[in-house]
């Protein structure tokens, strides 16, 4: 518990003089291990960095394309040896073609290689413009990406839900790990239960977003997380992350980081204890000040009045206003992906 306190010590004072993303070392300057959980709103993109390897898990929705692109591109980040689509839903593989606009990749991972969507058929596309496939994978596969083991623990058995054929992986660093259970539910938190695999992991991306149904209490022990990042996008329209997920967490005493409040979340790990920076700091409360925004009143965005998309707004749906951040939240409306206001 004594580490726990320390790590926790180091987070709350890398978060209060937390800089900007640009602040956060990157693969260039020696950084050994990270991983970067990118705001990419209500869906899903993890870059994991080691040892100048690099491996993408998830790129958000179609409209991140552009995200990934220029996130990958501010990284310098032109090769993937892995991409990993932890499955077929639009807000994990939608964004995808993005990084394979910019990057070349060795491998690229799916739990299935067929599936029935014009988004799959597009990442699918993309692949093969590099003369790639998708080589399918699941429970018991194994992989290295630098100096980290990555062990595949799911899906271990096939199933109709998408979600419950989530990629889940766990990436050891040293004495540190990592799960990542893409959105996988208790069905398939069940299986991989019982296949009887090591779990415990100091950092667990939260499944689905924070749903009601993953998470669950047995699960939870044996991952025994000292933090859990949960990608989310704020305003959104499932209620995610769920009062009973963000309860079960507390109930583990998990220290809770998501990409709603902080933005892009990097981690670091030195092998022994991990630190986290990111975007937004806890502290410069920007929800609290008045400031111009201008809204979308049909489709429920909020938009900084430098956007480029404002002038893509009808007429009759364009409104400014001089308000909070907050204020606007709670009337439902979401900010935009692009200017993150
Ligand atoms: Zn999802
Ligand atoms: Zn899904």
């Amino acid at each position: 518990m004594k580490k726990k306190t320390v790590a926790m010590l180091l987070t709350v004072l890398l978060l209060a003089v937390g800089g900007c993303t640009e602040d956060v070392r990157g693969p260039a300057d020696g950084t050994e291990f990270a991983v970067h959980f990118i705001d990419v709103g209500q869906a899903d993109a993890a870059l994991v960095v080691c040892d100048g390897e690099v491996m993408l898990i998830d790129g958000g929705n179609r409209e991140d394309s552009q995200l990934i692109y220029s996130y990958l591109k501010q990284e310098n980040i032109a090769h993937l040896d892995y991409i990993v689509a932890t499955h077929a839903h639009e807000d994990h593989i939608g964004g995808l073609p993005g990084a394979l606009n910019y990057a070349t990749v060795d491998t690229a991972l799916c739990s299935v290689d067929e599936y029935d969507s014009g988004v799959f058929k597009t990442f699918v596309d993309q692949l093969a413009k590099q003369g790639k496939e998708i080589t399918v994978t699941g429970a018991g596969d194994t992989f290295r990406l630098g100096s980290a083991d990555v062990q595949v623990l799911g899906p271990v058995w096939a199933s109709d839900d998408p979600n419950n054929m989530s990629v889940v992986l766990r990436i050891e660093y040293g004495e540190t790990s990592f799960l990542f259970t893409g959105d996988a539910e208790r069905e398939e938190e069940e299986d991989i239960l019982d296949a009887g695999f090591d779990l415990e992991s100091t950092v667990l991306k939260v499944g689905h977003h924070g749903s009601e149904n993953s998470t669950t209490y047995p699960f939870l022990r044996e991952v025994m997380p000292e933090y859990a990042v949960i990608s989310v996008g704020e305003g959104n329209s499932y209620g995610h992350p769920t009062p009973e997920a963000l309860g079960r967490l507390r109930d583990a005493g998990v220290t809770v980081l998501r990409t709603d409040e902080r933005g892009t979340i990097i981690c670091t790990s030195d092998g022994q204890t991990v630190s986290f920076a990111a975007q937004r700091d806890e502290e410069e409360d920007p929800l609290g000040t008045k400031m111009e925004y201008v809204l979308n009143t049909s489709s429920k965005k909020f938009h900084l009045p430098t956007c480029g998309g404002v002038k893509d707004i009808k007429e009759k749906n364009r409104a400014a206003v001089f308000e909070t951040r907050s204020e606007l939240v709670s009337r439902g409306y979401a900010p935009c992906g692009n200017c993150k206001p």
